[in-house]
C-alpha cells in the first residue's frame, strides 16, 4: 500500500567509464541536457566524430610536414658533403696548376734566355737554333715568339683559374653557412611540429573518451527505449527510475540515524544508513534505481568495497551507497538500470574491512551527487537521508521478500 513509484525527470550524467579493472577518475564527460533529444544527442556524437577526423587530417598534415622537412635536410647536408667534395677538388686543382705554372714559368725562363741570345748577334745563334739558313732563323724567331706568349697566357689562365678556385670555395663556406642555417631552422620546425602532434594526440585522445561516453550514453537511452524525437527526460520519466530495495530478501538489522556503533560500542554515532542482514555473501546486490556509477571504493579500513550511483527522481539528486561488498560488477561512469547487478553481499569478518560483524549490506542515501557536486564526507553526513522515507522497509527485525 505505501509502495512508493516515484516519476523521474532524469538528467543523465555520464562519466566515461575508462576499461580498466581499477578505480580510475575520469577525464572527460558528456552531461547529455534532459531538454535534449536522442537524435540531438546523436548529432552531438557526429560532431566529435567530426572533430576528431579533423584532429586526424592535422596530425597526418604534421607528419607530412615533418617527412618532409626530414628529406630537406638530407638533400642540403648531401650538398654540403657534396660542395666539401668541390672544395677539395678545386685544392687539389690549385695545386697541381701551381706546380704547372712553376714548371712553365722554368720552361718561360728558358725560352726567355734563349730568345735574349737570339735576339743579341750571337756566333752561336745558328747553332742553338739549328737554323739552316737566315730565313730559317726569322721564322724560328718567330715561332719561339709565339710560344714565349703562348706560354704566359697559359700561365696567366691558370692563375686565373686558381683565383676562381678561391673564389670558389670562398663561396662555397658561405653557402656551408646558410645551408646549416637553414638545417638548424627546419630542424625547430621539426620540434614544433613534433610538439604539434603531441598536443593533437592528446586532444585526439579526450575526444575519443568523449566519443565513448556519448555512445555509451546513447546505449543506455536506446536499451530504454528512448526515441529519437524523444527528449531525454521525457523517455527517462516513462522508464521506471524510482527506487526500489537494492535486495530481494532481507531483514533491517540497524535503523538509520542514531545509535551506539555496534564495533567501537561509541555511544550517539551517527548511522547514515541502514544494515540489511539475512542474506549469505555473494548475494546479488542491485541498484535501487536507474543512474550512474558515480564512485567506487575498493578495501576501505571502514566499509570495504563501496559503490555509489547518482540519481535524478523527480527532478531531485540523489546518491545511494551500497557498503561492505564482496564484490564490485560496475565501473564508474557506467549507466545502471535498476535491475542490474552491481555487486554482492560481503561484510563477513577478516576482509580487513573493521566497521562490520557479519554479512550485511550497508544501504545509505543522501541528496546531492557525493563525490561530483561535494566531495566532503561530513555533507555526505548532513545530507544523509532515511532510505526508509524513499523505499517501503518492513520494521527492524521484520523480512521483507521482493524488491518492492
Ligand atoms: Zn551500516
Amino acid at each position: 500500500m505505501m509502495k512508493k513509484i516515484l516519476k523521474t525527470t532524469f538528467i543523465l550524467l555520464l562519466v566515461v567509464s575508462i576499461l580498466i579493472p581499477t578505480f580510475n577518475v575520469s577525464s572527460a564527460e558528456y552531461v547529455a541536457d534532459g531538454d535534449k533529444t536522442l537524435k540531438q544527442v546523436k548529432q552531438d556524437l557526429a560532431k566529435f566524430k567530426a572533430e576528431q577526423n579533423q584532429i586526424d587530417s592535422n596530425i597526418s598534415k604534421n607528419k607530412n610536414e615533418v617527412t618532409s622537412s626530414k628529406n630537406s635536410i638530407a638533400s642540403k647536408q648531401k650538398e654540403i658533403e657534396d660542395n666539401q667534395q668541390k672544395v677539395v677538388d678545386a685544392t687539389n686543382e690549385s695545386a697541381r696548376l701551381e706546380k704547372e705554372i712553376k714548371e712553365g714559368k722554368a720552361e718561360l725562363e728558358n725560352l726567355v734566355k734563349n730568345y735574349q741570345i737570339a735576339n743579341g748577334e750571337n756566333i752561336y745563334l745558328e747553332y742553338i737554333f739549328e737554323a739552316e739558313s737566315y730565313e730559317d732563323l726569322i721564322y724560328r724567331y718567330a715561332v719561339m715568339e709565339q710560344i714565349m706568349n703562348y706560354q704566359e697566357d697559359k700561365i696567366a689562365s691558370w692563375r686565373d683559374k686558381i683565383e676562381r678556385n678561391e673564389q670558389l670555395k670562398k663561396d662555397l663556406a658561405a653557402r656551408e653557412i646558410l645551408l646549416n642555417d637553414q638545417i638548424n631552422n627546419l630542424s625547430k620546425e621539426i620540434d614544433e611540429l613534433n610538439k604539434a602532434i603531441k598536443d593533437f594526440s592528446e586532444e585526439r585522445l579526450s575526444v575519443q573518451e568523449e566519443i565513448q561516453s556519448v555512445q555509451s550514453t546513447i546505449d543506455s537511452l536506446v536499451n530504454l527505449g528512448c526515441k529519437d524525437d524523444q527528449k531525454i527526460s521525457t523517455c527517462l520519466k516513462d522508464a521506471d527510475t524510482s527506487f526500489r530495495r537494492p535486495l530481494t530478501k532481507g531483514v533491517i538489522t540497524s535503523v538509520w540515524g542514531y545509535r551506539t556503533h555496534p564495533t567501537t560500542g561509541k555511544p550517539n554515532t551517527f548511522h547514515n544508513g541502514i544494515d540489511i542482514g539475512g542474506n549469505s555473501v555473494g548475494t546479488p546486490i542491485y541498484a535501487a534505481a536507474n543512474g550512474t556509477v558515480g564512485k567506487v571504493i575498493w578495501k576501505s579500513s571502514c566499509g570495504g568495497n563501496q559503490v555509489y550511483i547518482y540519481h535524478t527522481i523527480n527532478g531531485k539528486k540523489y546518491t545511494t551507497s551500497y557498503l561492505h561488498l564482496n564484490s564490485i560488477n560496475v565501473k564508474v561512469g557506467q549507466f545502471v538500470k535498476n535491475t542490474a547487478v552491481i555487486g554482492t553481499v560481503g561484510g563477513q569478518k577478516g576482509t580487513g574491512d573493521n566497521c562490520t560483524t557479519g554479512a550485511h549490506l550497508h544501504f545509505g542515501m543522501g541528496t546531492g551527487w557525493y563525490g561530483l557536486d561535494y566531495i566532503s564526507g561530513s555533507t555526505w553526513q548532513a545530507r544523509s537521508v532515511n532510505p526508509t522515507s524513499q523505499i517501503s522497509f518492513p520494521a527492524k527485525g521484520k523480512y521483507f521478500y521482493s524488491r518492492y
